[in-house]
């Protein structure tokens, strides 16, 4: 059932073994390698037809041995929500919103946590670390809780209050770090000697990306086996872009997709921490390391991903961008989306509403152009940043209609 071949390391293409614990090779990513050919021939797409709707649908491009056992907290397929009301306000015809926020968790971190505790399971791992500044660490907590491995997770003291109660809830050993996402990499490095854990951090392990492939084989095939004109998603490991980018040349190779057109792809970034669109801008094939890398949504503070130089590729190669919107506007694009469609968008896919209004605007993205923007997690779990101010008080002996009617009107979307 396995078409899993190898790990190829994109440092200087060694080829390693798959069936034993794989970190980096030459300080670079490893990437699974399937026998697609062999595939090609034995699995026509249609045996898809019938399988849970669920990422656990494509096993024989996932890289377990025994796909009847993963672990798992019941992943759904995650809907694609046409978004007229919003396109409208872009200056589009139509949009579409892949929503990730319904994933186990609340983001789509799950699906590479989902995948790669599964793999780590397989592989006889009992103790796991992970760095995290925003959903990881708590979606780590919650996959391993239900394998049944130990977790250890590392976060900077300014990581918003949900996610580090969330991994304690779970059952992990959370530790805040005084210092940034960085520091707490280290963290994990070191431990894995001293304390014999294996580290899940961003790349350094080579399963959560095929976790976050499966975002790419979903939107193909509830595209019918097409795939849009471009795809809008926040950046900032880079993960979510360079595991899209590797499900198109799997399904590529497979012969699975009708016609052969790229979407055009877009890393969008804050001002705050946007080392891809800095190195996007002067040609650079990796991106310069940041000091002081500030934005609230916590997804992107990442100020030099290890994978840089795989999304630059992919971009460039898709003839997408690499951009970065301003922080200060944060709050009006996370209350675009969720007002005028009530989709609970992110502040990390917030920024990409500003990417596609901008692009509009200067003509690199026509209007009758078919876009999906990926919403990465749920805007609930971000309460530093969507508390409302002082909600109005109403007595519950005498009601105060006119301040009731006083607010009618005012909120409808049309
Ligand atoms: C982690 C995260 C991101 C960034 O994801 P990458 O694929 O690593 O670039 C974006 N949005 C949310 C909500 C996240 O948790």
């Amino acid at each position: 059932m396995s078409y899993l071949l190898d790990l190829v390391a994109t440092s200087d293409g060694t080829v390693l073994p798959a069936d034993r614990p794989q970190g980096l090779h030459g300080g670079r990513p490893l990437l699974a390698r399937y026998d697609l050919e062999r595939l090609r021939r034995e699995v026509p797409r249609t045996a898809l037809q019938g399988r849970p709707e669920s990422l656990w649908r494509y096993a024989e491009l996932l890289p377990l041995r025994d796909p009847a056992n993963p672990v798992t907290l019941g992943e759904c397929r995650t809907p694609l929500l046409a978004a007229p009301r919003l396109a409208r306000a872009l200056g589009l015809e139509r949009l579409t919103i892949k929503d990730e926020s319904l994933l186990p968790t609340g983001s789509f971190k799950a699906r590479g946590m989902a995948v790669a505790v599964s793999r780590a399971r397989e592989l006889g791992i009992r103790r796991i670390a992970v760095p995290s500044a925003g959903n990881a660490g708590g979606a780590l907590a919650a996959y391993a809780a239900r394998a049944g491995i130990e977790c250890f997770v590392f976060v900077p003291e300014d990581t918003p209050i949900v996610n580090r109660n969330e991994a304690a809830l779970y059952g992990a050993h959370v530790f805040l770090v005084d210092g940034l996402i960085g520091e707490c990499g280290r963290i994990v490095r070191e431990g894995a000697e001293r304390m014999g854990w294996f580290p899940m951090s961003t790349l350094q392990e080579p399963y959560r990306l095929e976790g976050k492939k499966t975002m790419g084989l979903e939107l193909a095939e509830q595209l019918g086996w097409r795939l849009p004109d471009a795809i809008f998603y926040p950046t900032g490991g880079g993960v979510g872009l360079i595991g899209r980018w590797k499900a198109f040349d799997e399904l590529e190779a497979l012969g699975w997709l009708a016609g052969g057109r790229r979407p055009r792809m877009f890393a969008v970034q804050s001002s705050g921490c946007a080392p891809i669109a800095r190195a996007f801008d002067v040609g650079g094939e990796a991106s310069p390391a940041l000091d002081h890398p500030h934005t609230e949504a916590s997804g992107l503070r990442v100020p030099k991903p290890l994978g840089d130089f795989l999304v630059l590729r992919a971009v460039r190669a898709s003839g997408g961008r690499a951009m970065a919107l301003a922080e200060e506007r944060l709050r009006e694009w996370l209350h675009l989306a969720t007002r005028l469609e009530g989709v609970a968008l992110c502040p990390e896919s917030a920024f990409c509403l500003g990417a596609v209004q901008e692009c509009v605007a200067r003509g690199w993205l026509r209007p009758d152009a078919e876009v999906v923007v990926f919403n990465t997690g749920a805007a609930q779990k971000y309460v530093e940043l969507t508390t409302p101010p002082p909600l109005p008080h109403i007595a519950h002996r005498a009601v105060d209609w006119q301040r009731i009617a006083g607010a009618a009107g005012s909120g409808g979307a049309s």
